[in-house]
C-alpha cells in the first residue's frame, strides 16, 4: 500500500531482533498459493468446509455518522438507526460473510488493508513508502513491536510517566525503562539527545535503547499532547541515534481546542472533512521521511474496544516481520469484527466516518470541559507562574487560605489537556501537617508515596476514585521504585482524573466529595 511518489525508507533491517530474524513463514501459509490455482483438487488443505459453520446471516443494527451531533439529540444519541445485513453467498445483500468466516491469510481482509491504506493516505499522508497490517488492538501490536524489535535486558525510552500495560509486558524479560522528562510541549527533545549522547553502556549494562515508545497525542496518563515543533525535534534526534519511533495513538482524533470557562464557551462549529482533519496536530507518521515509525492504530477508542481491531503502519521490511508473528500468534484479527467494521464503512463512506469522530471529538470535549468546569466551581484555579508555588507552565488548584488569611493554599497543579480522556496532577504535599509527621517517621522510606497512597484510601472511604499516579512511574527495576531512589521531585505524588464515562453530575459531585477530603488534610492547622 501507499508506495506511489513515495520516498524509499532508509534500510532500517539491523533493528530486527534476533527471534525476529529467526521467524520462518509459516508452510501452511505458502500451500494456500497453490489451492486457489484453477483445476487444483485440493487433499492438502485443513480449512473446515464453510456449510458446516452454524452462522446464516449476522444484522447489525448501528448509529448514523451525525448522531452524536449535540444540536440534534437528547441525552447523547439521535434516533434512527440503519441496518447492515450481511448474508452468506447469495442470500447476501453486500458482503459475502463466508469469507470472514474462514481462515485468512494473516495479514487480514484484502479490502479492510485497503480501508485501512485509504484513512492513511487521508489522515497522515505518509512521505515514505509503508504497509498496514491488521493487528487486534493496540495491546497486542505493542506486544509485537517489542517481540521484534527488542532484546531481553535492553532499555525503551518512555515518558516520564507511561502507560502501565506496555510497561509490564517487558518486565518479565528485563527490558526498562529510560524515562524523558517532558513539559507542556511532549517529550522533551533535549532531555532525550542528553540520554543518548551520554548512554553509560558499562555502566548501565545495556546497549543504548533503540526504540522511543510514544503515547503522542492525549497521553495516558498525562493527556499531554506533543507539539508539532517538539515532533520535528524528536524525530531529528531519532534520525541522529537512530532510534525506531513506535507511536502508540489510540486519543489521535480526540483533539480539543483549548479550554474556555462556561459562560463564555462557544458551541462547537460543524466542519468540512478538510477542516477537520486539517485542524489535527501532524503524527509522527506524517513527517516520517525515512520509514522509521511504526504507528499503531486502534478502532477502540473511535468504533468500540471489543471490536479488537487496528492496523500497523510501518515501513515493509517491519510489517513483514511482524506479519511472520501474525502468523503464529494471532493470525487474522475476528473474522465478525472485520466484516462489522468494512460494512459500516461501507454503510457511512469514509466522509461518514469523519463526520463521527468530529462529533465523536465534541462529545468528549465536553466532558473535558465538565471537568475543568468542576475544578474552576469547587477551588480557585489560578495560572501556575501567578500561584503560592510559581512555576511555568499549567494552573494550580488551590483553597482558600486559613482562619479567614487572603493567601491562597495550593493543592495540586495540572496542564490542561488538548485532548484525550485524562487529566494528570500533581499534588503538592509540603503545606500538609500529616504528611509532614509522616516524613518524619525514620521508619518511612517513601513518605510521598505513603501518604499519596492514605490520600487515595480517604477518597476512596469518601466515594470518590482517581488513579494513583504509581500505576505511571517508569520501571527501571525493582530497586528503583521509591521517589527518592527514582529521582523524582520531593513532597509531592500524582493522581489522574478521567473524564470518559462519568456524567456532568457525577462530576462534579466526584470533585466536591474530593475537596471535602482535600479540606481535611490540607486544611489542618500546620
Ligand atoms: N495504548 C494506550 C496508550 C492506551 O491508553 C490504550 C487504552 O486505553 C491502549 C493502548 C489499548 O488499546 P487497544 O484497545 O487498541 O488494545
Ligand atoms: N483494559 C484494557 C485492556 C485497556 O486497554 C484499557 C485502556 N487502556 C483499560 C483496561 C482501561 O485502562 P485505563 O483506565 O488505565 O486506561
Amino acid at each position: 500500500g501507499g508506495k506511489h511518489g513515495k520516498l524509499q525508507p532508509v534500510d532500517l533491517s539491523h533493528h530486527i531482533n534476533a527471534k525476529s530474524k529467526a521467524r520462518h513463514p509459516s508452510p501452511l501459509k505458502d500451500i494456500i498459493r497453490f489451492m486457489g490455482q484453477e483445476g487444483m483438487i485440493s487433499l492438502a488443505g485443513g480449512l473446515p468446509h464453510p456449510s458446516l459453520f452454524p452462522l446464516e446471516r449476522a444484522k447489525f443494527d448501528v448509529l448514523s455518522p451525525s448522531a452524536l451531533n449535540s444540536s440534534h439529540t437528547e441525552g447523547g444519541r439521535a434516533a434512527g438507526l440503519s441496518t447492515l445485513d450481511l448474508g452468506r453467498g447469495d442470500s447476501s445483500n453486500g458482503l459475502d460473510l463466508t469469507r470472514f468466516l474462514q481462515y485468512g491469510s494473516g495479514c487480514g481482509d484484502r479490502e479492510v488493508i485497503e480501508l485501512a491504506t485509504e484513512l492513511t493516505e487521508r489522515v497522515h499522508s505518509p512521505p515514505a513508502a509503508y504497509e498496514c497490517l491488521l493487528h487486534p488492538g493496540n495491546t497486542n501490536a505493542w506486544s509485537k513491536v517489542v517481540g521484534l524489535l527488542c532484546e531481553d535486558n535492553d532499555y525503551v525510552v518512555v515518558d516520564e510517566f507511561t502507560y502501565p500495560s506496555a510497561q509490564a509486558l517487558w518486565i518479565p524479560v528485563g527490558i526498562r525503562a529510560a524515562p524523558v522528562q517532558a513539559d507542556a510541549d511532549g517529550l522533551s527533545a533535549t532531555g532525550l539527545r542528553d540520554l543518548l549522547e551520554n548512554w553509560d553502556e558499562s555502566g548501565r549494562g545495556a546497549r543504548r535503547p533503540r526504540v522511543i515508545y510514544l503515547v503522542s497525542v492525549g497521553s495516558n496518563p498525562t493527556g499531554i499532547s506533543i507539539s508539532n515543533r517538539r515532533r520535528k525535534d524528536i524525530y531529528d534526534v531519532c534520525v541522529q541515534f537512530d532510534l525506531i519511533i513506535v507511536e502508540d495513538d489510540p486519543y489521535y482524533f480526540l483533539q480539543y481546542p483549548p479550554y474556555t470557562p462556561a459562560p463564555d464557551r462557544a458551541a462547537p462549529q460543524t466542519q468540512t472533512t478538510t477542516e477537520f482533519l486539517s485542524a489535527l496536530t501532524p503524527s509522527f507518521t506524517s513527517i516520517d521521511s525515512q520509514g522509521r515509525v511504526i504507528r499503531l492504530e486502534s478502532f477502540s477508542k473511535t468504533v468500540f474496544p471489543g471490536l479488537r481491531l487496528g492496523y500497523f503502519i510501518a515501513n515493509p521490511v517491519f510489517t513483514e516481520r511482524l506479519l511472520r508473528a501474525t502468523e503464529v500468534e494471532t493470525q487474522d484479527p475476528a473474522g465478525l469484527s472485520q466484516a462489522f467494521v468494512l460494512a459500516l464503512f461501507q454503510q457511512w463512506g469514509m466522509d461518514g466516518y469523519f463526520t463521527w469522530l468530529q462529533n465523536l471529538q465534541c462529545q468528549y470535549r465536553q466532558r473535558r470541559d465538565w471537568l475543568l468546569d468542576a475544578f474552576h466551581e469547587h477551588f480557585a484555579v489560578v495560572p501556575a507562574s501567578e500561584s503560592p508555588v510559581p512555576s511555568s507552565q499549567g494552573l494550580v488548584v488551590c483553597i482558600p487560605g486559613k482562619a479567614g488569611g487572603t493567601a491562597l493554599r495550593p493543592v495540586f497543579r495540572f496542564v490542561e489537556p488538548g485532548a484525550g480522556m485524562f487529566v494528570w496532577s500533581t499534588f503538592l504535599f509540603e503545606d500538609v501537617r500529616r504528611f509532614q509527621q509522616i516524613k518524619q517517621s525514620a521508619s518511612q522510606e517513601d513518605p510521598e508515596q505513603a501518604f499519596a497512597q492514605e490520600l487515595w484510601m480517604a477518597m476512596a472511604d469518601d466515594l470518590v476514585l482517581l488513579t494513583p499516579g504509581s500505576y505511571y512511574h517508569p520501571w527501571q527495576g525493582a530497586d528503583m521504585v521509591t521517589t527518592k531512589a527514582r529521582g523524582a521531585a520531593p513532597d509531592s505524588a500524582h493522581f489522574r482524573f478521567s473524564f470518559a464515562s462519568p456524567t456532568e453530575e457525577q462530576i462534579h459531585e466526584g470533585v466536591r466529595r474530593m475537596r471535602k477530603v482535600i479540606e481535611r488534610y490540607w486544611g489542618a492547622e500546620a
